[in-house]
């Protein structure tokens, strides 16, 4: 999903980016807020609608705001980023979405000290930014003129969305800013896994009550409770996860006597192979080069009659995934569940020094849950 974006800019460093969809739904926040007007939004003045301009106009003004607003969303993300790199994050980059933006923190640990503080800073600035708007517009809502106007409006939508973006955030749902809060906040009583347990049952909750009410009201509450419902379950199984591998690293967990396969060998001598060691995937060297990887799925678009004479050169896959033997095991399971592969070599340099599978990892998985059950846990 993060792939599709392009560069922007960089922010103290920070690479901004801004994903694909945002480019797709620019537009029609851009025709939302240069068409409509709602004058009495609590107050605000939402939206160019009602100018005595044309269209053309109206569209032009509403892209304005639409970029604003997003530079608003960016501000938002770049007070979480200052945080977490005040506490020693690595932040790999910042994406623009469709419904907000998202900070990338490489390396976070799943027990973020600061996490409480790094989350609040994000709807803070937020709010800060709509309070600070708000005697601008007051100054500049009765003067007369349409420039004047025009940026009044601005600044009226600008002190609305924003004050809306923190209000939002600060849900105590997963993945929302306020499901963080509320994790780290219980952490500090009940440990962090049981603190994640009950941020996501909160998250769910939320989430089901806002499908009922939106049942009646809105299909954008029923759209928003999904993603709520969908991140809090997100939430809950990366923390599981991160937590049991925590600290380990894919060299402890790899297999370390690789078989590996010439490019030479048929298809035929390789599916006696599989069978004989029950692999089924295999590095193909060249000598003493990785050259490429093998698998049963390969194997299986040739036909059976041609098995004698098709060599694994030819059915072998190029793209080497590969993972260094100090690569963290949670990593690793990212990677394979992100490239949908089977295994991952181990490379130390440009030598292959093991394999690490999807099943050599689920099964460390296993074993690690089995051993937090029987501990008591942290309290
Ligand atoms: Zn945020």
């Amino acid at each position: 999903m993060m792939r599709v974006s392009l560069r922007l800019a960089r922010v103290m460093g920070i690479p901004i980016n801004i994903h694909i969809s945002f480019l797709f739904i620019l537009p029609f926040i851009a025709i939302a807020f240069g068409f409509t007007a709602l004058p009495d939004l609590f107050g605000y003045h939402i939206g160019f609608g009602d100018l005595p301009v044309g269209d053309l106009e109206k569209l032009f003004f509403g892209l304005v705001a639409a970029i604003l607003f997003f530079v608003s969303v960016l501000i938002h993300e770049l007070a979480h980023s200052y945080v977490a790199v005040r506490n020693g994050y690595v932040i790999s980059g910042i994406t623009l979405f469709v419904f907000g933006g998202v900070s990338e923190i490489e390396k976070q640990p799943p027990q973020a000290p600061g996490e409480a503080l790094m989350a609040f800073v994000g709807p803070a600035a937020s709010f800060i930014i709509g309070l600070l708007l708000l005697p601008i517009w007051l100054a500049l809502r009765n003067e007369n003129g349409l420039a004047i106007t025009v940026v009044a409006i601005t600044t009226s939508m600008m002190s609305f969305y924003n004050i809306l973006l923190a209000g939002f955030n600060i849900i105590p749902a997963f993945p929302m800013d306020g499901g963080r809060i509320l994790r780290a906040l219980l952490a500090r009583r009940i440990g962090f896994m049981r603190a994640t347990k009950v941020a996501v049952a909160v998250g769910k909750a939320i989430a089901v009550f806002m499908a009922m009410v939106g049942f009646f009201y809105s299909i954008w509450l029923i759209l928003i409770a999904i993603f709520i419902y969908l991140g809090a379950r997100e939430e809950e199984r990366g923390t599981t996860i991160s937590m049991a591998l925590e600290g380990i690293t894919v060299e402890a967990l790899m297999t370390r006597e690789v078989s590996t396969v010439p490019p030479t060998m048929t298809a035929r001598q390789l599916l006696d192979k599989m069978l004989a060691e029950k692999h089924l995937g295999y590095p193909v060297m060249d000598g003493e080069r990785l050259i490429g990887v093998i698998t049963l799925e390969d194997i299986q678009r040739v036909p059976a009659e041609f098995q004698d004479v098709t060599l694994v050169e030819r059915l072998m896959s190029r793209q080497i995934v590969s993972v260094s033997p100090t690569t963290p095991a949670f990593e690793a399971i990212q990677t394979i569940s992100s490239r949908r592969i089977g295994r991952l070599m181990v490379m130390d340099g440009d030598r292959l020094v093991g394999i690490v599978s999807r099943s050599d990892l689920l099964r460390t998985l296993e074993i690690k849950a089995i051993e937090r059950g029987t501990s008591t846990g942290r309290t």
